[in-house]
């Protein structure tokens, strides 16, 4: 049987993609665009449209009533190249492999772009976890890890919390791992307890990350964010940490949202009031420090920056041309679709793409694995340091490629990390 060539599509254009919202052909839309400015080569082009590997299990688990569910769970490895795997896991009810595909990709560019030396990689498990119980939830995180066992590991693929999963997780990861190898192996995964060899900084770092970019883009613009106003969408460690982190810049936060619609306040919503609601409540059901919008709501409203830090596909072609933010930063993976990046190049909004902007977790993931590795652990203020350095020089580094090649700066991330990832791969040449 003849095999299925890799077809390169003729024309370049980042807004005919069939369906913007998978997540997949949004992120090939960006990467063929970023290939045909490059002139990347058709090989290499080849190599990196697919992923080096996926793989597919079926998780069986002992439900608390002694029944036994079935869960569908992935695992793929976009790229290996610059380094093992690295990227999160996610459990929700609608993961899929498409979307698990682009964001195993988006990690491949993310790596490059703040050039840690990793590829990419993700894992979805399609679940609802909050209708597991603890136990239940344990059994499945232990049994998907058997499953992927062959394929992960410190020198090869590298899991990470995403979308519903946390440092307890991790540890199970962990530890599964760990019996199987017969010894300790922390750097198994990141974003672990910090008494298991978790990183100083490590929870706090893509919120932390994401008001870094914010605090860039505002100065690039000659904006002062001591009289900016933000909008943020999500709750979750991303949304929350950078809430906080870009009212500590001054910004005035006026809106902040989860999963149920958001709290809109003109005067500016009180972070620590804002800080001790999830603390306690873990949504914003019953607080009262304005108005009730909905999340569409919240992305239109009259803001100098949005923070996009949910989901993806939350900014389309259909409400691109409403959104009023002068300054995105997109903390959540992929919220923005390629028909709405025409709308914001058109319209002068400055981007901080995802690959960038959220690149602040992977980062300290890096240096959780170094300090794994090396056995030392560094502290809080040093992680934020190193943290800093790299996210800022990133950030010049994609302004100054998207002015060299009149491109956004989206278009400029990607271009940047596809070239790294190109050229090592061209470098070690293919082994036949
Ligand atoms: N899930 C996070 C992301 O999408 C972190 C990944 C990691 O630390 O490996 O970037």
């Amino acid at each position: 049987m003849a095999a299925e060539a890799i077809v390169r599509p003729t024309t370049m254009n980042p807004n005919q993609s069939r369906n913007e919202e998978n997540p997949l052909e949004a992120m090939n839309a960006r990467f063929d665009l970023a290939a045909e400015k490059l002139g990347l080569d058709q090989g290499l082009y080849n190599i990196l449209k697919v992923a080096d590997r996926e793989i597919a299990v079926a998780i069986p688990v002992v439900m608390d009533d002694g029944s036994l569910n079935v869960y569908r769970g992935y695992r793929v490895q976009h790229s290996v190249a610059r380094g093992p795997g690295k990227g999160g896991i996610r459990f929700a009810p609608n993961v899929h492999l498409d979307e698990v595909r682009a964001l195993a990709a988006w990690m491949t560019w993310k790596c490059a772009v703040v050039n840690v030396p990793f590829g990419g990689a993700k894992g979805g498990v399609c679940c609802d976890p909050s209708k597991l119980s603890m136990g239940e939830l344990e059994r499945l995180t232990r049994r998907y890890t058997a499953m992927i066992m062959d394929f992960i590991g410190p020198d090869r693929d590298v899991p990470a919390p995403d979308m519903n999963t946390n440092p307890q997780i991790m540890a199970w990861i962990l530890d599964t791992y760990s019996m199987h190898q017969r010894h300790a192996t922390p750097a198994i995964v990141t974003g672990k307890p910090l008494e298991l060899g978790g990183s100083h900084g490590r929870v706090r770092a893509t919120g932390y990350g994401v008001s870094l970019m914010t605090r860039e883009a505002l100065y690039r613009q000659g904006m002062d964010p001591k009289t900016c106003t933000c909008a943020v969408q999500g709750c979750g460690n991303v949304g929350s940490v950078s809430a906080e982190t870009i009212a500590a810049l001054g910004v005035k936060i006026v809106a902040i949202s989860d999963i149920n619609g958001g709290i809109y306040n003109a005067e500016g919503l009180d972070m620590t009031q804002v800080r001790i609601q999830l603390e306690e409540h873990r949504s914003l059901d019953g607080f009262e420090a304005g108005d009730r919008i909905t999340n569409e709501e919240l992305l239109e409203l009259d803001v100098d920056v949005l923070i996009p830090a949910a989901t993806e596909n939350v900014i389309t072609s259909r409400n691109a041309e409403k959104i009023k933010a002068r300054v995105i930063v997109e903390g959540a993976n992929g919220p923005t679709t390629p028909g709405a990046d025409r709308i914001f190049e058109e319209n002068e909004v400055l981007v901080v793409p995802d690959i960038l902007a959220n690149a602040g977790g992977v980062t300290v993931s890096y240096f959780e694995w170094v300090q794994n590795r090396i056995g030392y652990y560094w502290d809080e203020r040093d992680v934020n340091n190193r943290l800093e350095r790299i996210m800022v020089n990133s950030f010049q580094e994609v302004c100054a490629m998207a002015e060299k090649h009149k491109v956004s700066t989206r278009i400029a991330a990607y271009m940047l990390a596809v070239d790294k990832v190109a050229d090592v791969t061209r470098t070690r040449g293919i082994y036949a």
